[in-house]
């Protein structure tokens, strides 16, 4: 039964003599590979050669520190909820006596992971975070072997400490 009415039927028709010995159509298919020949190519010798990144490029998260070198993020949850590929976990922990040199506020990330597999760089976690603790401001996320390996937690995601003593000599 004929369900739509835009079934097509193909004629077969019988080849010509020219199609018979295929010479038009090398000749054709010669001319198109001949102006290519004289194009401007478009590739690059990568990685030899290397594009300048655009001003909006979005790389890997980083997770930032204030000027005292303590953690921003105060595990607000935010970022996770405005994800759309769902790639943000975290676990919230309580700041304790002792530990105001490490994070600003009294709830910090004990976890961060971000799903690098997940993650389609689209900024809205930056955009959400009213901290001003998560910035895609890093290098490409590289390629890797096994699919754990794609979890980034905060060995990796946090900026690293820097001494301020140096940066003042
Ligand atoms: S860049 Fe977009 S997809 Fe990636 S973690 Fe942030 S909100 Fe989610
Ligand atoms: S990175 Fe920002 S939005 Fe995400 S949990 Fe931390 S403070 Fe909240």
């Amino acid at each position: 039964m004929q369900l739509t009415n835009r079934k097509k039927v193909i004629e077969q028709k019988p080849m010509t003599f020219a199609e018979r010995i295929y010479f038009p159509a090398i000749v054709k298919g010669l001319r198109i590979t001949l102006r290519h020949f004289f194009k401007k190519i478009p590739t690059i010798k990568y990685p030899e050669e290397i594009r300048p990144y655009s001003k909006n490029f979005r790389g890997q998260h980083s997770l930032k520190r204030d000027e005292e070198g303590r953690e921003r993020c105060t595990a607000c949850g935010l970022c996770a909820l405005s994800c759309p590929a769902e790639a943000i976990t975290m676990t919230a922990a309580e700041r304790k006596k002792g530990e105001e040199h490490l994070y600003r506020e009294e709830k910090y990330a004990s976890v961060y992971e971000i799903n690098m597999l997940r993650c389609i760089f689209c900024g809205l976690c930056e955009e959400a975070c009213p901290k001003e603790a998560i910035y895609l401001d890093g290098p490409h996320v590289t390629a890797d072997y096994l699919r754990k390996d794609f979890i980034y937690g905060k060995d990796k995601l946090v900026e690293p400490t820097f001494d301020i003593t140096k940066l003042k000599s």
